[in-house]
């Protein structure tokens, strides 16, 4: 009796501390909601000399992402009439460059895929054409799908060629 009481009190301490965990976990989110939210126009933050715009996502009343122009100095939002608050533009901001980060990280892919054709082309024309290697960069151009169509083909091809060398002995 003993025993189930205290597995009763157990699974009972269990759910109290998940629900007070889901608890923390949704006022830690309102907070954080809290201090995203953007406020009316304060007019000691306003600049006063002409305002940045940068254009940044942003979530709306009805909980969708629009792009919204917005002051990367003081946080004016002209298009609402709103402030972005102190916090939430810092976020748009470590957004920006991070975004600005990620762009600059695919031009220098893409500069190197472009050396890449570069040298190759450079290479067929110096050295006359190389079929296996106009192939093989022809491949590197394919989707996943017609590679794998490609080799089953080619498994299938050499199973034929098997089975019809075996029926010729
Ligand atoms: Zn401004």
């Amino acid at each position: 009796m003993m025993i189930v009481a205290f597995l009763t009190l157990m699974v009972a301490a269990w759910q109290v501390s998940s629900w007070l965990e889901r608890f923390w976990a949704f006022r830690r989110d309102y907070k954080e909601l809290r201090k995203l939210a953007p406020t009316d126009v304060d007019d000691s933050r306003l600049c006063t000399e002409p305002h940045r715009w940068v254009e940044s996502p942003a979530m709306t009343p009805d909980r969708t992402i629009a792009q919204v122009t917005v002051c990367a100095v003081c946080g004016f939002v002209p298009s609402r009439n709103i402030m972005a608050s102190q916090y939430g533009l810092e976020r748009i901001l470590r957004n920006l460059t991070a975004r600005e980060e990620e762009d600059i990280i695919e031009r220098e892919f893409l500069a190197v895929e472009e050396r890449c054709l570069r040298d190759q082309f450079k290479e067929e024309i110096e050295n006359g054409l190389n079929f296996s290697k106009i192939v093989a960069v022809h491949k590197l151009g394919q989707t996943v799908n017609t590679r794998y169509l490609d080799c089953k083909r080619r498994v299938y091809e050499r199973v034929q060629t098997k089975i019809e060398g075996g029926s010729d002995e």
